[in-house]
């Protein structure tokens, strides 16, 4: 009787967590980039997930680029003709989708499209000359070229007002001092764009290429977003040219345009991560059997999968209005509050939900057979950079209440 209970219940199993049915409301063509993107990551890249994050081993740059080649994906969010390369332009909820389907397969590959574009394309982009524009998009679009983004130091990184590292013009150059800790991609760049202070005090952004006497890359090792590698960058006395400064970048609010960007990468990519636990657990949980049901059947078990699936369509609904809302802009700028609520809670929640879900697992969520745990232990890093949680939250409560998030000059 019992059996045929949970037979009849089986096969009731609500298969698609999209409640709202919000898939369904997006465009044909991003639909279509969705369901392809992901039918190439699940079978070119996420059966090597597991591999190379036991080995801590970045996702190859060969790999990138034919995943670059088979997708069509270049250069997401701007719109000309660079060096010859011809990009397309964009809208924001076609870049969510394409972040989205990235990440629920890793946060680490996701990390190293997110600096990329966001954070070395778009500065390069808004602030660069026609020169460096020509020079490095179209190598960056194609991962001919690598990029990495060099904000945060040892002693900088929820306040990026206080960093060390200078640039200080000499004849012809600019000579570079100082260290920069946690860059994403620093291990296989080419390119690296550094922020750092002038003579005046001024944050500036600069170009240096890998192999500049004065520059040296060391590999960090971590136990999480270990599909992207990190590294130190020190510079001692590392002279560029004068021509490898950004023009346009003036400032702080010149690394916030860019990391508004990258958050609202985030933001979708965290939903998809969610996603992919979402759906690992739920027939791991309706298949294994305990104290004769199976695992879906113990209501502390389900309480954690009902908890996740409300959380994740909240969090689809917030993504899918801030994709509307960019677009109607045109712009990120103007909706900066919405972005970062929405990189806080997705990244927050999807964390949460991951370690929830991963216990479903038992013991199997320890093994590399499973994806769970490493989207859990990934998401630590989401929820921590390009501002931590508890950054978001001061910003939101200082636009509600009027009360400043931190102590200014
Ligand atoms: C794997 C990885 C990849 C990264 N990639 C890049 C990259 O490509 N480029 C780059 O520039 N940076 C990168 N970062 C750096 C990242 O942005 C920083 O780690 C992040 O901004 C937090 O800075 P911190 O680590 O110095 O922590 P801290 O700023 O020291 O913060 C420590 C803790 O204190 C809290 N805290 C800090 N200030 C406050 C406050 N005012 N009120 C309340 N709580 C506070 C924080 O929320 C956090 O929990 C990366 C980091 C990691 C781990």
């Amino acid at each position: 009787m019992g059996k045929a209970v949970h037979f009849f219940w089986r096969t009731r199993v609500e298969q698609n967590i999209d409640l709202f049915g919000v898939e369904n409301d997006f465009p044909a063509e991003h639909r279509t980039m969705a369901e392809s993107l992901r039918k190439y990551l699940c079978a070119h890249i996420l059966p090597k997930a597991a591999e190379w994050d036991r080995k801590e081993k970045s996702v190859p740059i060969s790999v990138l680029r034919e995943l670059i080649a088979a997708t069509g994906l270049t250069g997401v969010g701007f719109s000309g003709v660079y060096g010859g390369h011809e990009f397309p332009g964009m809208d924001y909820l076609m870049k969510g989708v394409i972040m989205r389907e990235i990440e629920a397969v890793d946060s680490g590959l996701r990390s190293i499209f997110s600096v990329q574009n966001s954070l070395v394309m778009m500065p390069i982009y808004w602030y660069g000359t026609e020169e460096q524009k020509h020079e490095w998009l179209p190598k960056l679009a194609t991962f001919t070229a690598v990029g990495a983004y060099g904000q945060t130091e040892p002693n900088a990184g929820s306040d990026p007002g206080s960093m060390t590292t200078r640039a200080i013009q000499d004849g012809d150059a600019y000579v570079l001092n100082g260290s920069k800790a946690w860059i994403t991609n620093a291990p296989i760049a080419h390119i690296f764009v550094v922020w750092a202070k002038d003579a005046d005090g001024r944050i500036g952004a600069y170009l240096v290429e890998r192999n500049t006497p004065g520059f040296t890359v060391t590999r960090e090792t971590k136990w999480s977003l270990r599909l992207s590698s990190t590294g130190h960058l020190a510079f001692a006395d590392c002279r560029i040219p004068l021509a490898n400064k950004l023009p346009g970048a003036k400032g702080l609010g010149s690394a916030f345009k860019c990391l508004n960007e990258a958050r609202y990468g985030i933001a979708w990519g965290s939903v998809g991560a969610l996603r992919s636990c979402i759906e690992e657990v739920v027939p791991y949980s309706t298949t294994r059997t305990q104290f004769g049901k199976p695992l879906a059947a113990h209501d502390t078990q389900r309480a954690k999968i009902a908890e996740a699936v409300a959380d994740y369509n909240q969090l689809l609904l917030l993504v899918r209005e801030v994709a509307r809302t960019a677009d109607r802009e045109g712009s990120l700028v103007p909706i900066h509050h919405l972005v970062s609520m929405a990189k806080w809670q997705a990244s927050e929640k999807a964390l949460t939900h991951a370690e929830r879900l991963m216990l479903i697992l038992g013991g199997n969520h320890c093994t590399f057979d499973y994806h769970t745990a490493r989207h859990a232990r990934n998401l630590h890093v989401v929820w921590t950079y390009e501002g931590t949680g508890d950054i978001h939250r001061k910003l939101l409560a200082e636009r509600i209440t009027g009360y400043p998030a931190f102590p200014r000059d």
